[in-house]
This record gives structure tokens, sequence and C-alpha cells, in this order.
């Protein structure tokens, strides 16, 4: 594997690949990687030619009072992994290679699709210096696949969204969420947890598997699964919930009751000063979503 530090020579390394035709895929990343990445990474590696990770911890999607300073940097361990998992580039340029002037151009989304709700909300300009950062890669890199987590749901939809009104000739893949075998989503943050902290951090997977629960079961009102995950969530005193939401997944809008089709529980929060964030994609039984017919009306009881 090569480790690529400048935009010219990672152009000029990709230019005979993309001349042959090769695919090429990209995973984005701020390194400190786990096997959250390394999933992406080897999608990636088993659907493409030619693998280029990224690490880059990106200062333009921290807000002002974030944990850009302090966010785990642990290059030689992101090296060797990816190196294991047979990926061909490294690129990890530095802030001044990727921003070497104040940026006046930025690729920013709709509020009612980023600033307005869930993440956008808790961090405005986020998702503004998500999309300018992924826009800049994909420009540097001209991948012709790019892979993300659907741990990051509305990261993913917004990126899947940019590649669409912009045009962007790139396949997205939206890998799932890795997770401990006691359902915590992987995550860089999670090595600030304490123990006692870390413990609590399962409060999230199991509020978000109430909330899946009660749909199974046939709860089919959006605001009563949002209580449901709330009420879970409250029992964990140490988490302070930032939001627990039931959104329609298609279109990130407010999920409509009664529920139907794909739903995102998505659930973020923070412990200590730790923000975590998780959720889970549902897809409303039918039996769920029509609710029961009553007898009178049943066509199947008609004869
Ligand atoms: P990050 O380094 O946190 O910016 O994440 C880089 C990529 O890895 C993003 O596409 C994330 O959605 C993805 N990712 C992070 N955590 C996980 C996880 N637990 N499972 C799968 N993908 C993940």
């Amino acid at each position: 594997m090569k480790t690529i530090l400048t935009i010219a020579e990672m152009r000029q390394e990709l230019a005979g690949f993309r001349a042959m035709g090769h695919s090429i895929g990209l995973v984005p990343t701020m390194g400190a990687l786990h096997e959250g990445h390394r999933s992406l990474v080897d999608a990636s590696v088993s659907a493409c030619d030619v693998t280029v990770a990224s690490v880059f911890v990106n200062p333009a999607q921290f807000g002002p009072h974030e944990d850009y300073q302090r966010y785990p940097r642990t290059f030689e361990a992101d090296q060797a992994m990816l190196e294991a998992a047979g990926c061909q580039f490294l690129f990890a340029p530095d802030v001044a290679e990727l921003y070497p002037d104040r940026t006046r151009v930025w690729v920013t989304p709709e509020t009612e699709v980023a600033d307005g709700i869930l993440c956008g909300a808790h961090r405005p300009g986020h998702f503004r210096g998500v999309l300018t950062v992924v826009a800049k890669l994909f420009n540097i890199v001209q991948p012709t696949h790019a892979l993300f987590g659907q741990k990051d749901f509305q990261q993913a939809w917004l990126i899947r969204r940019m590649v669409a009104d912009l045009d962007l000739p790139i396949i997205i893949k939206v890998a799932p969420t890795v997770r401990e075998s006691d359902g915590l989503a992987l995550s860089s943050r999670n090595r600030y947890l304490s123990s006692v902290e870390r413990q609590a951090a399962t409060v999230l997977y199991r509020a978000l598997e109430a909330g899946r629960l009660a749909i199974l079961e046939g709860e089919t009102d959006a605001p009563a699964v949002e209580a449901v995950m709330h009420q879970l969530l409250a029992t964990e005193s140490t988490f302070t919930t930032e939001y627990a939401e039931v959104r329609d997944a298609a279109t990130l809008a407010e999920a409509s009751s009664p529920l139907a089709g794909e739903v995102i529980l998505a659930i973020a929060g923070k412990l200590g000063s730790t923000r975590l964030i998780d959720n889970e994609l549902v897809i409303v039984p039918v039996s769920v979503s029509t609710g029961s017919v009553p007898l009178a009306e049943g066509a199947a009881y008609v004869s």
C-alpha cells in the first residue's frame, strides 16, 4: 500500500488505472479506524479493482466547541489495518493541502434535510463541511464507487442526494452498521468513554430495539414509537438525549402515521462529553401499516 500526501500525487497514481478502465473504490474516513471502517474497505476491495482509503480529520465539519483538537489520531495503526485489508492507496493530506485558503465556495444542503433536522439541527454547518470535503475527495480521486456506513444515516442520505443532484458519476454503496456484541455501534469516539459510560452506551441500541419491536408488534403511531424510545433512554440517567425520532427513510421527512414503508429510527445524545449516534432501518410490516381490518369491512369475510 502506498501512502500519499498530496493531491497531485494522488491524481498521478490513479491516472493509469483510470485509463485502463479499472474501477476505483473510495472509502473516506477520519481515521482511528475500527471494524466498521474495515467492513467498508473489505466491500471496496471485493467490488473494485483499486481501493483508496482517505484519512483526514476534516476541520470544516466540526463546530467551534466540538472535539476537532482531541479527535483520536492513530495513523500508524490505521496504515497497518488498511494494508492488511488489501487497500492499495492511503490518501492522507494535511489541512493545508486540502484547504490552502479560506473556503468561499461550499456544497451546502437545504436546511430541511440538513441543519433543520436530526444531527444537522444539533451541529449547524456540519453537513456543509461533510459534503464539501466529500466533493473535494470525489474530484481528487474520481472514484467509480464510494462506500459509506449506515451508522451515519443522514450523512449517507445527503451524499446520495449530492451525487444525484449534481450528476456525479459515482456509485454510492452504504454498508450496514458494525456493532459490538452488546449492540453498541462501533465509533472512533467510543474510546472517549469511561468504563461506566461504556456500559451505559448500550442504551442507544436498546432504545432502537424497543422502538423496532413496538412497530413489529403493531404500533402504527410515530409519536408512540418515539415515546417508547424516550422511555427507554430515560432509564439511563447519565444519557442526555438530543433526539429520538422516527423518519421516512426515503425522504427524511417526519414519518406519517400510520407508519408505512421503510422508516428510520434515529437517536443521538451525550454521555458525559461524548456524543453518540445510532439508527435502525425498519420495514413496517404490511399487516401493521394497513391496520387490522374491521370485520364488517373485510373483503376476506364477504364470502
Ligand atoms: P468516520 O471516520 O467516523 O468519518 O467514518 C468513516 C465512514 O465509516 C463513514 O462512512 C461512516 O458511516 C463509516 N462508519 C463509522 N462507523 C461505522 C460502523 N460502526 N459500521 C459501519 N460503518 C461505519
